[in-house]
């Protein structure tokens, strides 16, 4: 019986005699008996009819009167119980007052709320209140603690488990997955680069349009490298308060030290690192000053630690010069949408989990779904196994993905274009008369890559060409060479169609430059001689401005003339040339139009089983 009888003798643990709830009920008991002595004296509670017969009787000596209760005492104790005390429930009686009067009993009002209560309603409640909203608030301004914090980064640090990303889960972007391979074996072994004196990449931009799988393609470097990753957005750094952004990069890159090997990643870059240009209301606004931090902390930490900087951002063009500069985000990768076998890989990568039909087809899904970019194909997957549900099918059926991909489609064309089959055709013969135009021209540069995936607002399509030495002089015929590629596009569609389209316009603005320039600046017209007609400084603060013309109206007109000798002659040249490449200009747009990225090599290949006359260019360098 031992046993019981201890745990009665501690009837409260520890814990719970701490607990605010505890606490209260005592409070309130404590209260509650003070207040019932207070009262004074042991009181005989008694009816209103027996205190009227005991004031008539004359045996009541005082009494207080409250807006509730009459409390009094009595003359002669004997006669009551030996209780001198009473108390009674007020009624409404107006003639009271004069029988106190005449029975000569001495009387008082009473200010009802003792001070206890004053004390209470005055300042306990209130203070408590103004405690809970201020914890509450506090609260909700983070678990650092709220106001105090407010420089702190908000750069989640995420855990390694999280990072289930691995370059398996990125496809179609193969090159850009390549150049960053790098990147993770610098996380992975960053000793063995250092080692040899060789200094690791500060920071690596990723360039490309939205959706193309740049933020997922920063995970995916973390996760391959097994490094901790801080993402930010870099619209988070600018906040309202001034000096609050600054303070975040600082706080950032001084979390980062301490968990290096590890990669930053600045998400949306251009929110942050606008060129910074002359501030028409004078001083540094917010984001001028944490783009300046940025670029301080970025000179300033040694990144043979192991931190990397990424980032992305799809308008390059806007960034400040200051933040590409050798030390800061010195190298580039750019994110190209996805051509034809790297739309499929994302296809199978996203329906890895789906359950989907045998009939399926995912390489005719790619091919419905020219210039789509991995955030579109992953909700194409997404929108057709909702479809599935809807109709209650058991699997997802080619059906449903290409309601799926007409949605999609629909949704799309009103923000980017998508070009249809006719368009894709005259597109793909187009960049096959830049690009042949450029293999049989013996000075024009390789060709390295055509494609007809669309890429920013302006281009279809491109044909790269890669200079295969630096050159600092050129000929005449380099020059006209030069043009006769830009004008390939517009003479094969010219060949094909029997007519040209409007994509050439970028072209011909750039074959009219060069041809002015030979005959003004360089004088290799015939007709005008060795003169050079224009100076070619130009103001550097007004490029626009070339000052007044040196020559007169008759001359001006000449230089048209010969601008457009130049162009006419070379146009016919170009033609002539793409005439006798015909069967190889069909056979390689054909392919181009299926597969819609040809590389060098597969050019190569296809130019020397279709054509004899072809050499290759790096060949003939040789001897
Ligand atoms: P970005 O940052 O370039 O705008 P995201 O990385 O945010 O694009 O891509 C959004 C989503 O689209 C990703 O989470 C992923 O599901 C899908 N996605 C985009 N590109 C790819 C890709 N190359 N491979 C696989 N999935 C991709
Ligand atoms: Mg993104
Ligand atoms: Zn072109």
């Amino acid at each position: 019986m031992k046993e019981p009888e201890k745990k009665f003798s501690k009837p409260f643990s520890k814990n719970q005699l701490k607990s605010p709830f505890f606490i209260i009920i005592l409070v309130a008991i404590v209260l509650a008996t003070f207040q019932i002595y207070s009262v004074g004296p042991i009181t005989k509670n008694v009816s209103y009819s027996e205190f009227k017969m005991l004031l008539k009787e004359g045996r009541v000596e005082t009494c207080q009167i409250t807006s509730s209760l009459i409390r009094g005492n009595l003359k002669d104790q004997d006669s009551f119980d030996a209780q001198k005390g009473f108390v009674t429930a007020r009624v409404e009686d107006p003639d009271l007052v004069k029988e106190l009067e005449t029975q000569g009993v001495k009387f008082s009002g009473e200010y009802e709320s003792p001070w206890i209560q004053t004390l209470l309603f005055t300042w306990i409640i209130p203070i408590a209140i103004f405690f809970l909203i201020w914890r509450f608030v506090l609260k909700g301004m983070g678990p650092a603690g709220g106001v105090m914090s407010f420089g702190k980064s908000k750069g989640k640090l995420y855990a390694q488990d999280d990072l289930k990303y691995t370059f398996e889960d990125v496809a179609g972007i193969d090159e850009a997955k390549e150049e960053l391979s790098e990147v993770v074996e610098f996380l992975k072994t960053p000793h063995k680069f250092t080692s040899l004196g060789g200094k690791i990449p500060k920071g690596v931009l990723l360039v490309g349009v939205p959706g193309t799988g740049k933020t997922l393609l920063a995970k995916a470097v973390a996760g391959e490298a097994g490094v901790p990753f801080f993402g930010i957005s870099g619209s988070e750094f600018v906040e309202m308060f001034v000096g609050v952004g600054a303070a975040r990069v600082r706080d950032m890159f001084s979390q980062a030290d301490q968990k290096a090997p590890c990669i930053i990643f600045i998400d949306e870059l251009d929110a942050l690192g606008k060129t910074r240009g002359i501030n028409p209301m004078g001083g540094h606004d917010e984001r001028e000053q944490t783009l300046n931090q940025l670029l301080v902390e970025m000179d300033g930490f040694d990144s043979n630690k192991g931190v990397i900087i990424m980032s992305a951002t799809n308008r390059p063009e806007i960034l400040d010069p200051a933040l590409m500069r050798a030390g800061r985000f010195d190298r580039q990768v750019v994110v190209d949408r996805p051509d034809l076998n790297g739309r499929e890989a994302i296809l199978v990568i996203h329906t890895k989990g789906v359950k989907i039909d045998k009939d399926v087809d995912m390489r005719g899904i790619a091919a419905m779904t020219p210039g789509f970019v991995g955030a579109d194909l992953a909700n194409i997957v997404n929108e057709a196994a909702l479809l599935a549900a809807r109709r209650e099918k058991k699997t997802v059926g080619m059906a449903d993905f290409e309601e799926a991909i007409e949605r999609i489609m629909a949704g799309l064309e009103k923000k980017k274009r998508l070009i249809n089959k006719r368009e894709k055709k005259i597109v793909a013969y187009h960049e096959c008369g830049h690009a042949l135009i450029a293999t049989f021209l013996p000075t024009a540069d390789e060709v390295k890559k055509i494609s007809i995936i669309p890429r920013g607002v302006a281009a279809l399509g491109y044909t790269l060409q890669l200079p295969t030495e630096d050159r600092y002089l050129m000929t005449r015929s380099e020059l006209v060479d030069k043009i006769s590629v830009l004008l390939g596009g517009r003479a094969a569609e010219g060949l094909i169609f029997g007519e040209v389209s409007t994509g050439a316009q970028n072209d011909l603005e750039k074959a009219t430059e060069i041809a002015k320039k030979m005959v003004k600046f360089y004088g290799m017209s015939e007709k005008l001689g060795l003169v050079t007609f224009e100076q070619e400084n130009r103001s550097v603060f007004f490029p626009g401005n070339t000052g007044k013309n040196e020559y007169s109206e008759e001359t001006s007109r000449e230089i048209d003339l010969e601008v457009k000798k130049i162009i006419d002659e070379t146009y016919v040249a170009t033609k002539e040339l793409l005439e006798k490449k015909r069967d190889v200009l069909i056979k390689i747009a054909e392919i181009l139009i299926q597969k819609e990225v040809i590389e060098k090599k597969e050019l190569q290949e296809i130019l020397e089983k279709e054509d004899k006359e072809y050499v290759r260019k790096d060949e003939e360098k040789l001897d």
